[in-house]
């Protein structure tokens, strides 16, 4: 059986993440001992059990040790039967990366499947549901399957309760794709979202994003939530390029000054522009999944961080790649998949 230590690179959730889903994946059990050992909270959360949940749903598989806290787990998984599925957080944790954990096997599932979440979908360090939509799931459709996510209502952090739901049209196999350069930029747009706050604290966002960037008034937008359990705001520059679209999210928080929440975007968006490299740092640990069981492929990235390195670790473990970074001086870094032996 396959062992995984959870402490090893990076040490957060995504290393159970992964395992999570290519274990579903390949049929290929495996044991985890150290989950999450980096974090401040270590063991199984919230959003990790309904990760363990789901796949062991999905995947008719057993697990032993699937509790709150739990710093081991192993999983067994069966067979994957794909069809109508609802999963809830039932907290503020991120519901979009319960889906990153059984996407991989659904869209290679027999038959569609509909899928219900809840939970929060828009977190500090996960996906927000924007960049799901926006970003990753068009380049998995390049890849063959249609997956298709629609937000019904927010959740922010903490009273989290959002909802979406997301239809998988599966395909037998996965195409590689190659995502090297970004091509001409064909928009920049800001977005603001506010829930249950006043107006204001957006419109100042938006002012300050705006002149920050020097984007055109009409680039940014502000969008007021009535549907969501509780308060939330986040901020949110996209760049829509030919092959790629970018989405870089900064969370409003309660004694955090919007300078500093729109500050932290404009960074990331300067690091992205400055770079000609298509694809930003989340972006790619979250690619390196869909290429690995598409067999191949490579993108060029800003900057590899930690947690790909991690995920690249984790993957070798199930599937039979060579994850290669290859630092280009100037133009970022490219992440190529190349089958071992
Ligand atoms: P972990 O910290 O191990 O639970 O993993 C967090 C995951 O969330 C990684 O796959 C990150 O790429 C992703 N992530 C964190 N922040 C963002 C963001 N602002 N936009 C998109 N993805 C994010």
């Amino acid at each position: 059986m396959i062992t995984i230590d959870g402490s090893q690179g990076e040490g957060g959730g995504q290393v159970l993440r992964t395992a999570l889903a290519l274990a579903l994946v390949t049929g290929q059990p495996f044991r985890i001992e150290n989950i999450r050992a980096k974090r401040r909270k270590s063991g199984l959360l919230r959003q990790h059990l309904t990760a363990v949940e789901a796949v062991t749903k999905i995947g008719n598989a057993q697990t032993d040790g699937a509790e709150m806290g739990s710093l081991k787990l192993t999983f067994k998984p069966g067979t994957v039967s794909p069809g109508t599925y609802s999963f809830a957080v039932g907290t503020a944790g991120s519901a979009t990366l319960v889906l990153q954990t059984i996407l991989p096997a659904l869209m290679l599932g027999t038959e569609p499947s509909t899928l219900f979440l809840e939970g929060g979908t828009h977190n500090p360090m996960a996906p927000p549901f924007d960049f799901l939509a926006k970003s990753f799931l068009p380049l998995l459709h390049r890849m063959g399957p249609k997956v298709e996510a629609v937000l019904e209502r927010p959740g922010f952090y903490s009273a989290g309760g959002g909802r979406f739901r997301v239809t998988i049209q599966p395909v037998e196999k996965l195409r590689p794709i190659e995502l090297m350069d970004r091509g001409a930029i064909r928009a920049k747009r800001g977005r603001i979202l506010l829930a249950h706050l006043p107006d204001e604290i957006g419109a100042r966002q938006a002012r300050m994003l705006r002149n920050k960037l020097n984007w055109p008034e009409d680039a940014i937008e502000l969008t007021r939530f009535k549907s969501s359990a509780g308060p939330g705001n986040a901020v949110m520059a996209e760049v829509e390029s030919e092959h790629v679209t970018e989405v870089f999210t900064g969370f409003g928080e309660r004694d955090i000054p919007s300078g500093k929440v729109v500050g932290g975007v404009v960074d990331q968006v300067r690091e992205y522009l400055t770079s000609d490299a298509p694809v930003g740092e989340y972006l790619a640990d979250q690619l390196m999944i869909p290429l690995a069981v598409a067999g191949g492929g490579r993108f060029r990235a800003v900057k590899a961080s930690l947690h790909a390195r991690t995920n690249a670790e984790v993957i070798g473990r199930f599937l039979d790649y060579h994850i290669i970074f290859r630092q280009e001086s100037q133009s970022g870094v490219i992440v190529e998949f190349q089958k071992r032996g």
